[in-house]
């Protein structure tokens, strides 16, 4: 039944969200655009409405559309890596099945085994993750490869311990080199840490290299001192360089001047201490001056560029 009563804004805007989805009564209907015909305000209203409903619409398909993507993509890594770990566990089996009968060693059973957890780190691992594909995979393999290098020592190698202490360290400072930068860059650090991804970075390579070089040096106890120097001073001024690339708000120029002049610096001391040597050239202080002032001069043309960059 339809009354001439005319409704107020606030009854009207109650209505709307059923007057979009198209639910309610043919009289409702018929009342609320007789009140939109007239009022701005609820016509207003209606089109944020019609707008929320459209967008949200929307991001419902697009994200339909992605997982039903990602699910695709997904079953099949899944399936893959599935039949990479049947495989690999079939191996074992055999290997294992060997052992057992005698044809073979419990020592190369073991090694062949890490080197299968070696593998599967870098095939099965990655597809079997559902996140952080890339970062479990680095972490796998980089222990199953300590793991490798530990058996070989143990089971077939003449060196001693602190030739194994040398490898280990010098695999986890080669491979932290390229892939940590990629693990940090992808992990979820909490608040104060994940603005400093740099620095633990830098924290975490130091450390490797550090200890390599340590157990290195320890094999030359004459020369331990010297190689510890070199190494510490190397490793100052590596932080310097990434410290000022991350942190000063300076010309690009003037970043590469800092670090040609820290470089002068190193091989001065270098060529004062013994770890760097040039055939003809024998002043510290001429390497350590012409570095210096070269970077000096990437610095002022640096600073000029970006006084220039900022009118
Ligand atoms: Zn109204």
């Amino acid at each position: 039944m339809m009354t001439d009563k005319k409704l107020p804004c606030d009854v009207v805007q109650d209505l709307l969200p059923l007057y979009v989805d198209g639910v309610c009564s043919a009289d409702s209907r018929q009342l609320v655009d007789a009140h939109l015909a007239e009022c701005d305000d609820c016509r207003k209203v209606l089109a944020d409405l019609q707008e929320s409903e459209t967008e949200v619409a929307f991001h419902a398909d697009a994200k339909a559309v992605i997982r039903a993507h990602n699910k695709h993509q997904s079953k099949t890594a899944l399936a893959l890596g599935v039949l990479i770990s049947v495989f690999l566990t079939g191996v074992m089996g055999v290997m294992l099945y060997v052992t057992l009968k005698g044809w073979s060693d419990w020592q190369t059973t073991i090694t062949v085994g890490a080197s299968l957890l070696f593998l599967a780190g870098l095939t099965a691992v990655p597809l079997l993750a559902s996140s952080k594909r890339l970062t479990k995979a680095i972490v796998f393999s980089t222990l199953a490869l300590v793991l490798v290098i530990l058996c070989e020592e143990a089971f077939f190698g003449e060196e001693s311990g602190l030739e194994t202490l040398q490898i280990i360290t010098a695999t986890i400072f080669a491979i932290s080199l390229f892939a940590f930068p990629v693990v940090v860059r992808q992990a979820h650090l909490p608040e104060p840490l994940c603005h400093h991804k740099l620095v633990i970075t830098m924290l975490w390579d130091s450390i490797w290299f550090v200890l390599m070089m340590l157990f290195l040096a320890i094999d030359v106890p004459q020369e331990m001192g010297f190689v510890m120097v070199a190494t510490l001073s190397l490793v100052a001024v590596a932080w310097l360089i990434a410290l000022a690339a991350r942190y000063l708000r300076v010309h690009w120029l003037a970043k590469c001047g800092i670090a040609v002049v820290l470089l002068a610096l190193w091989t001065a001391l270098g060529m004062h201490f013994g770890w760097a040597m040039f055939d003809g050239v024998d002043s510290p202080l001429l390497v350590g001056g012409i570095g210096s002032a070269i970077g000096a001069i990437f610095v002022a043309i640096g600073a000029i560029l970006g006084k220039k960059g900022q009118k």
